[in-house]
């Protein structure tokens, strides 16, 4: 419950009809994807920038703890207020496109922007923004950079950093702050935008951001490999790169998954296959395709591919997504809970990391389909357990992230850390780089009231 005497100094700042401490409110906003809750104890929703840094000015001086949010689309649990206090809910009023600079191809927006609509939006002037997390018709600007989203673009394009030029933030304290510029270049001064990305709301709140567009590609098409195994499959991916092909996207697909697609929806696949490729090639001129599909199937074909397709237009583009884009939803069928984790690795890693896995999954007795953007490294490994089983659950992953990082991997790859991966931290970062993120965590936020207790903080 809130203090009467803070709801009040809120009302101030928003006026009445921006700020709720009712039961409704409470509970709505009290989740993200990963299901878990936590009720706040109210929701506020600034107008504008100056509010922003009014309220968080306050909740600095009464220690009030405080959680921005955009969609709470989340999987990690970065947007849920687990030590209680308030959620500052940015969807309402802060969600403006405000200026698309053509000459320049730069757009400046405010953080609730959902990601599809700047998409459509810039597409109708010629231009394009690539980062395409597949909660792009809901997550907002501001979680994709507070995530550094990535999405099925980024083995061409790259993910939400490659695209942010400048931020504007308050600090605890309230002040205004500006990091970065929409110049190509600029080495003046820390790189505090650098800080901010994939920071989960937890060093200050974003209230603008320019990011980079690009000239949106003439061409498009979409092309699927089948191989034997994940093998056959994995040495293609680095043969087509090493020789020259730049696909938008690569997507790959294990034997678990495939068998999944074919029994639960019928998607039309070979049953004895043990690997899919997937994805899409752009390009500005013909020619350009032509020698990306090329290099793809040749390269594919001396990896053991047994079919290499190129959809002839639309419809068929969809059909071959379609085995990808419901490939989460396929492997239910292994279990009544998924543990889903997205962990990356060097791409050379792959095979070996998919083997290991694989075995981990064995030892435990639980089947780990496989899928995800093989073309940058980034894997989703879906642990499938009966509810029951949850603690081996949670040891399996424990094997599976020791594994990974001694790879050279990471426990995240786009998801980010939250409060479902923070136990794991110490596996990925040694005592002095997890006290130098502490140290930076009290340079920006000495009372601690700024989404604590995330990111192992
Ligand atoms: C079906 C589904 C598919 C998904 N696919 C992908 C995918 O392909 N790639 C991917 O990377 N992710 C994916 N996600 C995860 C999620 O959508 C992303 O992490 C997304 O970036 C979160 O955006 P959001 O607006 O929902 O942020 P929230 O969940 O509301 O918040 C995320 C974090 O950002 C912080 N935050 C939000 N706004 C601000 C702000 N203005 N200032 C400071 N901090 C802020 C929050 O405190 C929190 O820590 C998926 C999620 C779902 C449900």
């Amino acid at each position: 419950m809130i203090d009467k005497k803070h709801l009040n100094e809120f009302i101030k700042i928003v006026g009445k009809e921006n700020i709720y401490d009712d039961k409704a409110h409470n509970i709505a906003y009290s989740y993200d994807a990963t299901r878990t809750r936590f009720e706040p104890d109210a929701v506020i929703f600034p107008r504008h920038e100056q509010d922003v840094s009014d309220i968080l000015k306050y909740c600095n001086k009464h220690k009030i703890i405080i959680t921005p949010r955009g969609a709470g689309s989340g999987f990690t649990g970065g947007a849920l207020p687990a030590s209680g206090g308030i959620i500052l809910a940015m969807e309402k009023h802060m969600n403006k496109i405000l200026e698309i600079d053509t000459q320049n191809m730069v757009a400046v927006v405010q953080p609730a922007v959902i990601n599809m609509d700047l998409q459509k939006h810039v597409e109708k002037l010629g231009l394009f923004y690539p980062p395409d997390p597949a909660s792009e018709e809901y997550s907002t600007l501001g979680g994709n950079v507070s995530e550094n989203a990535g999405g099925m673009r980024a083995a061409k394009y790259g993910i939400t950093k490659d695209f942010v030029m400048a931020l504007k933030a308050v600090r605890v304290n309230g002040d205004i702050i500006r990091a970065g510029k929409r110049t190509i270049k600029d080495v003046a001064g820390y790189n505090i935008a650098g800080i901010l990305i994939a920071s989960e709301g937890t060093l200050a709140v974003l209230t603008e951001l320019t990011l980079k567009l690009i000239p949106k590609p003439k061409y498009k098409k979409t092309y699927m490999g089948v191989f034997p195994n994940v093998d056959s499959a994995m040495n293609a991916v680095f043969k087509s790169l090493s020789n020259g092909a730049n696909p938008v996207a690569m997507e790959f697909l294990d034997k678990l998954v495939i068998e999944a697609l074919i029994e639960k929806l019928g998607v039309n696949l070979p049953k004895d296959a043990g690997g899919v490729l997937v994805g899409d090639v752009d390009g500005n001129v013909p020619e350009e395709i032509e020698f990306q599909l090329k290099t793809l199937e040749e390269s594919f074909k001396e990896n053991g591919a047994t079919s290499f397709i190129v959809a002839k237009n639309d419809e068929e583009a969809k059909e071959l997504w379609y085995a990808r884009k419901n490939a989460s939803q396929s492997i239910t069928i292994y279990g009544n809970k998924k543990l889903n984790e997205d962990i990356s690795v060097p791409r050379s890693m792959l095979p070996n990391a998919l083997e290991g896995i694989y075995a981990i999954g064995k030892k435990y007795g639980f089947k780990i389909p496989c899928f995800g953007h093989a073309g940058d490294g980034n894997i989703h490994v879906n642990v499938m357990i009966d509810i029951s089983q949850i603690d081996e659950g949670h040891k399996c992953i424990e094997e599976i992230f020791k594994l990974v990082v001694k790879m050279g991997g990471t426990l995240s790859g786009e998801h980010g850390i939250g409060t479902s991966k923070a136990p794991f931290m110490d596996i990925a970062f040694n005592k002095e780089e997890l006290q130098l993120f502490k140290d930076i965590k009290k340079a920006f936020d000495p009372n601690n009231i700024l989404n604590p207790n995330k990111m192992g903080l």
